[in-house]
């Protein structure tokens, strides 16, 4: 064995969060390699939808047009199964209001292609089977096809799943709740329409992942406590969907059978020192309300830029760990919410509740059909609504929230501001002609862009904001009312050194 320190960041897992994690890095310059212990990518999916706030930060970069072309949308997304009413997207303010149908393998498929384009080598077939850190650095042991090699990088992120080697690697627990309880999962080429619509409405999940497969997701009260480790039969799976609606609609030529449960946890730390995780290394839930993969994505565009600050030298003390302050919140969130819409799940299938989980899930329904109450938990399940707490009271009221994608016209002509986030970098917003641009355009000096612009949509939540820092993953850093342009200077001076300090230390913190 020997140490090759031929890499920055060492990324563990080509899942979509490895994927999409190496795709910033790389993109802000850093060398990064990503390793996975599978010798071929992924041909089954487990997910099937990339929901709004995905389908932004995918556009942030100009990506969206790629997904959007290889699957279907969808206006809203189901809640919790048994519920009548899917949220309505629609009502969302983003210029994506719906949810992508695209099968895993597919979303895998494009961010791989895309991490290629910026010069990732995916080195598939290695697995990370130990690591280590150091003051400086990590070191990786990783097996491959010609053996065992040390992979020496200055940080390492796991994106390798729920049962993340990194993570017991690094010694951090992954503490939650244990499964109570099962569904099954079939992948099929079958097309019997008629009776997909009857099983639909006896609560099975139908959905088409791609012409001629279509995937159906059985609870069945009989076998509920069945654990996941206990593999499906083809003859289990007809049985199951019988018992549920009466019909096998079927099905034959599994493609994939699969068992899963609502195993739910959160990782106790995001950071230990130089390793990170993200995604699924990092939560894990039941998958209602399609959220799994959705999250990973959205720790990977918030880790990437700040991680690439931390290596490149630009990050201000304390930025790295900004990032488990904020993803873990939003890890407690997700996995919150997801035990309260297992249990709207689950109750209907429990002899003991029956007509009152009946009841309870009229309710449901009929609160969703209220627009705030579908907006609100609309928010939450897209992701739209996450706010990264600033912790200043007198913060503008925009501080930690994502940008919205508000019309602009600079000298240049007219764009959106989202466009403005292509590179990944900061985007320095002056709305009202005051500022150091050079007209009526746009600048780039290190990690900040600098726009000058008049808006050409009112917006409520700029709320008189005469100048935006919006963050390279699109949330915003600093946003101020001030107008004269000696204050404004001052304000905006402490706002770039808070996010963008040029003295080179990356604020690692200590080791254990
Ligand atoms: C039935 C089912 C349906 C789901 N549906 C949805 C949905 O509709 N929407 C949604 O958002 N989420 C859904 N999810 C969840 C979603 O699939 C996961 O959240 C998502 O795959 C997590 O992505 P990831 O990149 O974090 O990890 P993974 O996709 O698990 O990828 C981890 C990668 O790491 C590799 N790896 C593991 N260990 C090592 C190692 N030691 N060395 C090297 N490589 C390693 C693995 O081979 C793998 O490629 C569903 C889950 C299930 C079970």
């Amino acid at each position: 064995m020997r140490a090759r320190p031929d890499t920055e960041v060492l990324v563990v897992g080509a899942g979509p969060a490895g994927l999409l994690l190496a795709c910033e890095l790389a993109l802000a310059g850093v060398r990064t390699a990503v390793v996975d212990k599978r010798v071929r990518a992924h041909r089954e999916s487990r997910a099937l939808n990339l929901h709004p706030r995905s389908l932004e930060l995918l556009d942030l970069r100009g990506l969206a047009d790629r997904f959007l072309a290889a699957g279907r949308t969808v206006p809203g997304w189901q809640f919790a199964a048994p519920l009548k009413r899917p949220l309505d997207f629609t009502v969302l303010d983003t210029r994506h209001p719906y949810a992508l149908l695209l099968a895993q393998s597919r979303t895998e498929e494009l961010l791989a292609r895309r991490a290629e384009e910026l010069g990732v080598p995916i080195r598939r077939g290695h697995e990370a089977v130990a690591l280590r850190q150091d003051p400086d650095g990590v070191e990786a042991d990783v097996d491959g096809p010609d053996g065992r090699v040390t992979l020496r990088a200055a940080y390492a992120v796991g994106c390798d799943g729920g049962r993340s080697a990194v993570r017991q690697a690094a010694g951090i627990g992954f503490p939650g709740t244990d499964e109570s309880m099962t569904a099954v999962v079939g992948d099929f080429a079958t097309a019997d329409h008629d009776d997909n619509e009857r099983a639909r409405r006896h609560g099975v999940l139908v959905a088409r992942l791609e012409a001629g497969l279509t995937r159906y997701v059985v609870m069945d009260p009989l076998r509920l406590r069945v654990p996941s480790t206990e593999p499906v039969t083809l003859e289990e799976f007809r049985t199951s969907l019988r018992r549920a609606c009466g019909t096998d609609c079927g099905v034959g030529r599994p493609r994939w059978l699969s068992r899963f449960g609502n195993t739910t946890r959160l990782a106790e730390t995001y950071r230990r020192g130089r390793i990170l995780l993200a995604g699924d290394a990092a939560h894990i839930h039941f998958p209602v309300g399609a959220q799994g993969l959705n999250t990973g994505l959205q720790d990977a565009m918030n880790l990437g830029w700040k991680l690439a600050a931390a290596v490149r030298g630009w990050a201000p003390p304390g930025l790295l760990d900004t990032y488990h302050g904020e993803r873990h919140a939003v890890g407690r969130a997700v996995t919150t919410l997801t035990r309260a819409q297992t249990l709207l799940v689950e109750l209907p299938l429990t002899p003991a509740y029956g007509e009152s989980a009946t009841l309870l899930c009229e309710l449901f329904d009929a609160l969703l059909g209220i627009g705030d109450a579908n907006r609100h938990l609309a928010g939450r399940l897209s992701a739209l609504d996450t706010v990264y707490p600033s912790g200043d009271p007198a913060a503008h009221p925009l501080t930690g929230a994502r940008m919205p994608d508000i019309g602009l016209t600079t000298g240049q002509g007219a764009w959106y501001v989202h466009d403005f986030l292509r590179d990944g970098r900061f985007v320095l917003l002056h709305l009202d002609g005051e500022g150091d641009g050079d007209g009526h355009g746009h600048r780039t000096a290190g990690p900040v862009r600098t726009v000058r612009a008049e808006q050409y949509e009112e917006h409520p939540a700029l709320d008189g904001a005469t100048e935006v820092l919006i963050r390279p993953d699109g949330h915003v850093a600093w946003a101020t009312r001030t107008t004269g342009s000696r204050p404004r200077a001052a304000e905006r001076a402490r706002a770039l050194a808070a996010w963008t300090d040029a003295s080179g230390r990356d604020g690692a913190g200590p080791h254990p």
